[in-house]
């Protein structure tokens, strides 16, 4: 029965991350996403909030037994604690490469049962991502090629508290 787990920010899901959730649960018989805590990256939505959107946007698209999880700590740890076979990461362009190359080989060192898998996004997702759908709704623009309509929501209502505060 091989598990994967397939780990992010989501800082919101976007339509890629759907597109390999759902590919990922084709190849696997159960797949867990699970929403990171990334000390280096400052988030726009909490833990919490990015854990149920990718809920609320799994149920949306019919993905409807994919199991989520928040987890703050190590990736390999979970993968460990999850008991899964692999651990899955999307691949967009060149420069993901680098980066997804160096964190598969020192995961492997840390334990080499869990191996890596990449899925090459697809065509209509090369370019999008979490930071470029941010920077759209900050601009007004409009989202919801990119994402589900719960995300959409999620974003304006952040936006409305974001200026808020910032008008107070
Ligand atoms: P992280 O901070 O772990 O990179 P992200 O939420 O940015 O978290 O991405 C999670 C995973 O989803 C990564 O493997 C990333 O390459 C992949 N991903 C993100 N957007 C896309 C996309 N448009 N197409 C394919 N994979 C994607």
């Amino acid at each position: 029965m091989p598990r994967a787990l397939y780990p992010g920010s989501f800082d919101p899901i976007t339509y890629g991350h759907i597109d390999i959730a759902r590919r990922a649960r084709r190849l696997f018989d159960e797949l867990i996403v699970g929403v990171f805590a990334n000390p280096n990256k400052q988030t726009l939505f909490s833990l919490e909030e990015r854990k149920e959107l990718v809920e609320q946007a799994l149920r949306e698209e019919g993905l409807t037994d994919v199991k989520v999880i928040g987890y703050d700590g190590l990736l390999i740890e979970c993968a460990k604690e999850l008991r899964v076979e692999a651990i899955i990461r999307g691949l967009r362009v060149n420069s993901d490469f680098d980066y997804e190359f160096q964190i598969a080989l020192t995961n492997r060192d840390l334990d080499s049962r869990v191996e890596t898998v990449f899925l090459m996004t697809s065509r209509e997702y090369v370019f999008l991502s979490s930071s470029m759908v941010k920077e759209i709704k900050r601009f007004g623009g409009d989202v919801s090629r990119f994402v589900p309509r719960v995300v959409e929501e999620a974003l304006e209502r952040k936006l409305q508290e974001t200026i808020g505060r910032e008008r107070r």
